[in-house]
């Protein structure tokens, strides 16, 4: 390929809509052009690299015993009557009318698809387990599609069903897709971990999400490095370390005047701010007042507060706080007001000497201890677990990182097949509803996301298995006798070798030519430069690690299809 037919149009200022560095990245490497809010045009180098990561998943699905086959994309909504889903899925649903007045939808999933055409076909245990799977851009119309490939409104995903027998035939397919999926973050060069999204009645999970490790991702996650446990802090539940305040034990009112802040508190008496009790005063779901007990450095999660509270619960306002008798400041579970239900946070359940408000203003506790000076009238998980808090699993401190969702696995159980009448016989002679597991990969954010793990200050640093083209032969003076014929013959020796060539052609700049080549990310760039060339030699340059060295102009064809071919996925 010929750069100066490369149509790439590069962009020299960061376009100022583009947030994150994959969105930016994209369009300025002209790989990318906006039509409309989410819908996005791949341009040539991008559609490489989609097919690229296509192919990684094609192959991990078909050894993984999923077959390829294409459903369309409009879906005739009377199938989604027939799931329940039509009005639950909401807005994000792109429903029209045909012609005939005929109502359909711009599939943004295929549940409902696959399980009308398999309802038919699919009649005997004989036939079990059957996993299908599709390549296909979906629709969904999101409220707000932003940071470019991330979060568009027409995205490419990969979505696969299997149909099986039995549950342990389910649990074989989803731990197959599971591995897969794994499989095709490594081979795409994503940093991922995969996420327990569900935990299932009998303690395995039913549900996981792969999370490519990245900063600018919407999810934030806590994990293990040493026992491999991951989890969405929103979602994650351990006992959080919490230390003792200060005093014997013994119940002590202290005045502590103005100082009504955990940290001042904490400073007050020397101690971290772990050893206090943070208190916050709540009305719930039901307008009924509550006192929350938790420790003085963790927050109230928003997600299990709902859970314990309702949906809807909320602070109380200066006036209530006035009404129920709580003093800002100086909240706390010794003394409380009547009527006010106590919650204290599960990690605090064993602590015996507790520091926090005395419910008189300018005064707070220590020592007090549950039980005695005071009983809850529940334990919960209240807390966003955070960095450094104990693993569940092993009890070695968590790590916390931003993570983008790239895909996700899920047992569906007989949700599907039952509200559209998918049954197959048994063995036992019963009918029996069709046990489906779903499984999807997004297919353009997965390119958003390595780009977003895989880029410096000049732009994209593709992985070799992704890279729209593996290496690119920079000519430096194309009008040069010795130099043209010199990119010529290493680009066709490397041709040879099955190598994915392109050959910076055009008459511009040597300033121009480096900028270009290291936006657009091709893992090795070979620079004939005149000098070089006069020695018999030329340029190699990584791209990852910026290292340079000269090789001899017969060797660099067969150096560089090494490392090309080992980096492969
Ligand atoms: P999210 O929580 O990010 O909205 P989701 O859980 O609704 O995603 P799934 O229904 O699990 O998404 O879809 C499978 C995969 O499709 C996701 O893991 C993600 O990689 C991708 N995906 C989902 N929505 C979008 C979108 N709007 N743009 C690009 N990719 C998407
Ligand atoms: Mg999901």
């Amino acid at each position: 390929m010929k750069m100066s037919r490369l149509y790439a149009p590069t962009l020299k200022e960061d376009p100022t809509e583009a947030e994150l560095a994959s969105h930016r990245l994209l369009l300025r490497a002209g790989m990318i052009r906006k039509e409309a809010a989410g819908l996005y045009t791949y341009l040539p180098l991008a559609w490489r690299s989609i097919r690229k990561i296509e192919n990684i998943v094609r192959d991990e699905m078909d050894t993984h015993d999923a077959q390829e086959l294409m459903m369309p994309i409009m879906v005739d909504a009377d199938l989604w009557r027939q799931s329940g889903r039509i009005d639950a899925y909401g807005k994000e649903l792109v429903r029209f009318n045909d012609r005939h007045e005929r109502e359909f939808v711009l599939g943004p999933t295929h549940e409902e698809t696959i399980t009308a055409l398999v309802r038919n076909e699919l009649r005997s245990y004989k036939q079990l387990p059957v996993n299908l799977y599709h390549i296909q851009d979906k629709f969904r119309d999101e409220f707000r599609p932003r940071y470019g490939l991330m979060r568009g409104r027409e995205f490419i995903m990969k979505d696969a069903y299997s149909f099986s027998a039995t549950q342990e035939s389910l649990q074989e397919e989803y731990d197959k897709m599971k591995e897969a999926y794994a499989n095709i973050c490594v081979r795409c060069g994503l940093k991922a971990l995969p996420v327990v999204a569900d935990s299932g009645e009998i303690g395995g999970d039913t549900s996981v999400e792969f999370m490519a490790l990245a900063d600018a991702g919407e999810a934030s996650l806590v994990y293990c490095d040493d026992c491999g446990f991951a989890a969405d802090d929103e979602a994650a539940s351990t006992t959080v370390a919490v230390s003792e305040g200060p005093g014997d034990g013994t119940l002590t009112k202290v005045e502590t005047p103005g100082l009504g802040t955990i940290a001042d508190v904490a400073k007050f008496f020397g101690f971290p701010e772990n050893g206090t009790r943070k208190a916050l005063a709540i009305i719930d779901a039901e307008g009924n007042p509550v006192v929350a007990i938790v420790p003085g450095d963790h927050e109230l999660n928003d997600c299990k507060a709902e859970h314990v509270f309702g949906k809807g619960y909320r602070l109380m306002t200066d006036e209530e706080l006035e009404e129920n008798g709580l003093f800002k400041g100086f909240i706390g579970p010794v003394n409380l007001p009547e009527g006010i239900r106590l919650v204290c946070d599960k990690s605090l359940e064993g602590s015996k000497s507790w520091t926090c408000g005395a419910n008189e203003v300018d005064y707070h506790f220590t020592g007090a201890c549950p039980g005695r000076d005071f009983t809850p009238d529940e334990w919960a998980d209240l807390v966003t677990v955070v960095a450094g808090d104990p693993c569940p699993h092993c009890g070695r401190p968590l790590a916390s990182a931003r993570g983008i969702e790239v895909s996700q696995v899920f047992q569906l159980g007989t949700k599907y097949s039952e509200a559209m009448g998918a049954y197959f016989m048994d063995e036992d002679g019963k009918e029996k509803p069709l046990i489906m597991g779903c499984y999807g990969v997004g297919v353009s954010r997965t390119l958003a996301a390595i780009v977003e793990q895989h880029n410096d200050e000049n732009g994209i640093i593709w992985p070799v298995s992704v890279a729209p083209y593996e290496v690119s032969i920079i000519p430096l003076d194309v009008n040069d006798d010795l130099v043209w014929p010199v990119a010529e013959k290493v680009s066709a020796a490397l041709a040879e070798k099955g190598i994915e060539v392109i050959v910076d052609d055009r008459k511009e700049r040597p300033g121009v030519k480096f900028a270009d080549n290291d936006l657009m990310g091709f893992p090795y760039q070979i620079v004939c430069g005149k000098k070089a060339v006069k020695n018999g030699n030329v340029e190699l340059k990584d791209r990852a690690t910026g290292e340079r060295s000269e090789v001899a102009i017969d060797e660099v064809a067969e150096k560089v299809a090494q490392l090309v071919l080992a980096a492969r996925a």
